[in-house]
């Protein structure tokens, strides 16, 4: 399987808006198909992400949902 990254640019790194916030962001990587945050602190503070959920490059302007990510459609 081809690995996860930015249909535009290739980039791998990725951030999704906060579901309360939408100033605030979180960081991430694709690793291997895996979805790892860049941030420190409790992982369990991460955003859960669905296959809906709208990610953005952190690249260039590229956005649309984690399934074309992770699914590599
Ligand atoms: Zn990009």
């Amino acid at each position: 399987m081809e690995e996860a990254k930015c249909p535009v640019c290739a980039s791998r790194k990725f951030f999704v808006k906060d579901e309360e916030d939408e100033f605030e962001v979180h960081d991430f990587e694709i690793v291997g198909g895996e979805v790892v945050f860049q941030e420190s602190g409790d992982p369990a503070e991460a955003p859960r992400l669905e296959d809906g959920t709208e990610a953005y490059c952190g690249r260039c302007s590229w956005h649309g949902a984690m399934e074309r990510l992770t699914k590599g459609q």
